[in-house]
């Protein structure tokens, strides 16, 4: 065991015995979800597992500090230190990025999207009213005014990414409050290749004149091309604001360069960090220096007060992305979601797009004669954690579906590679082919029941034991 990870398995084993002096029950639920997380096949493309160097620079009292403003200008005394954190951060993302502006914030991807929908409205729509209004403090505005001004922020188009093809509930899903904001449309994929058709955007986008042109999604397993998207937007005077949630980690490890790096193509860039990216749950946005006043105003605009120790860890897992081993890791996590559609392919599984070239895998389960919710509950039964996921026009709506998303980020920082990858395709082939679909009651066929046949749960547990011992989590961490 090296120095560190002794300390980091002591720092966590007396944490532990602090808080189970409080709440027992707490301690026992937290090492129990290492317990869990160690064993099982985590597929789900938006999860990772961060740094105990992360993970640990949460555990602080900068969680007691409140800090609303930005750095040099808060509303509260004595955020001196909050200022270090917070500079820090946005000066490593900057750096990692190659952004003019980075903006630390945001508590979580969708906050990041609040923040850039506001920016935009604020620099676009609200800024713009108040020139023509001969005014520029919104304090002194009369309600009339108001009335007029919420009239035009309440106007506007969006045009993003529809969720059946992988876009983004925040994307303008009527569920969502960009559906309810903005007056919104989509654009979808091909319907025979399930590829983004720029034609078809552009089209769209010339015929419905979106102030905002969104890109970016959470279930496309394909690159996109934002030196293109850019072009759509500037032919129709939109802001592109980019949502890397997703692939942030591919953008920051150099996977993704030239037009498919979305930074220098975006007036907006939003993400979360937790995701590719492995940092601490939350969000960011990167901006053009256009941008940046109106995303600076983010808190109080939209968000609360910032969690200082939740920036302190977005600064250390920027720090570790800027370190070549990332660039490493980011190229591994690519190369192993070829290995994992191949897998599949090579058995004759169906894929949307017939394949990736990012870090998502999306299949399409109709082929096994199962909804997406059967294979999900299935697949967890032998100890596989994935999620159900629409596909293109699914045929089973956005609750049952029938694709299963699977991600590579994960399990590729336990150290999984081609072969355990390819493994991984065959356990899932065994799982799905092993699978019924249930009746209803009526005796219809049943969108969420199933029966799994017996022993073979117990069977991929085994042969998913094997690979994770071999490429253990948290390596060094042993809890006393
Ligand atoms: C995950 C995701 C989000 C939301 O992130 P949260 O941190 O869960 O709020 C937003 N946009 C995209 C594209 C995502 O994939």
């Amino acid at each position: 065991m090296s120095d560190l990870d002794a300390l980091t398995s002591s720092a966590y084993s007396q944490a532990l015995e602090v808080i189970a002096s409080v709440e027992p029950r707490i301690a026992a639920a937290t090492r129990q979800e290492l317990a869990d997380q160690r064993g099982s096949l985590k597929l789900i493309a938006s999860e990772n597992y961060a740094s105990p160097a992360v993970l640990l620079t949460m555990g602080t009292w900068f969680s007691d500090k409140y800090a609303e403003g930005t750095v040099g200008h808060r509303f509260y005394a004595g955020c001196q230190n909050v200022d270090t954190v917070e500079t820090l951060a946005a000066e490593h993302a900057r750096e990692l990025f190659g952004a003019e502006y980075a903006y630390a914030q945001p508590h979580s991807g969708i906050d990041a999207n609040l923040v850039a929908f506001w920016s935009i409205l604020a620099h676009r729509v609200e800024g713009p009213w108040l020139e023509k209004a001969g005014s520029k403090n919104v304090n002194e505005l009369t309600d009339a005014d108001w009335e007029s001004l919420r009239k035009e922020l309440g106007n506007q188009r969006l045009l993003g990414m529809s969720l059946d093809a992988g876009g983004h509930l925040t994307h303008g899903f009527r569920p969502n409050i960009s559906g309810k904001m903005f007056h919104q449309q989509q654009y979808g994929t091909d319907p025979e290749t399930g590829l983004l058709d720029y034609d078809v955007v552009r089209a769209k986008a010339k015929e419905f004149k979106p102030l905002i042109l969104v890109a970016g999604y959470s279930a496309y397993p394909r690159r996109v091309n934002f030196a293109k998207m850019r072009e759509i937007a500037d032919e129709v005077g939109a802001t592109l604001m980019v949502d890397m949630a997703h692939f942030a980690g591919l953008v920051a490890g150099k996977v993704f360069t030239g037009d498919e790096d979305p930074v220098p193509h975006a007036h907006v860039v939003t993400t979360t960090t937790h995701k590719s990216l492995r940092g601490p749950r939350g969000g960011m946005v990167l901006a053009t220096k256009e941008y940046a006043p109106s995303v600076d105003r983010g808190c109080p605009m939209v968000l609360g007060g910032p969690l200082s120790h939740v920036m302190a860890a977005k600064a250390v897992a920027l720090a570790e992305a800027r370190q070549p081993a990332f660039q490493t890791y980011a190229q591994a996590v690519a190369d192993n979601a070829q290995s994992l559609a191949e897998g599949f392919k090579s058995r004759g599984a169906k894929l949307v797009t017939d394949g990736t070239d990012n870090h998502i895998v999306l299949l399409d389960v109709s082929s096994f004669g199962l909804t997406g919710r059967q294979a999900e509950s299935a697949l967890l039964d032998a100890g596989v954690v994935t999620n159900r996921n629409s596909v293109p026009s699914d045929p089973n709506g956005a609750w049952y579906t029938s694709g299963v998303r699977l991600g590579t980020p994960a399990l590729t920082t336990r150290g999984f590679g081609h072969d355990e990858f390819d493994n991984v395709a065959e356990l899932i082939v065994q799982v799905l082919q092993n699978t019924e679909a249930g009746t209803t009651k009526a005796g219809g066929p049943s969108k969420a029941s199933y029966t799994l046949a017996e022993g073979v749960a117990d069977k991929i547990k085994d042969a998913s034991a094997e690979m994770l011992d071999k490429h253990p989590l948290y390596p060094g961490l042993e809890l006393s």
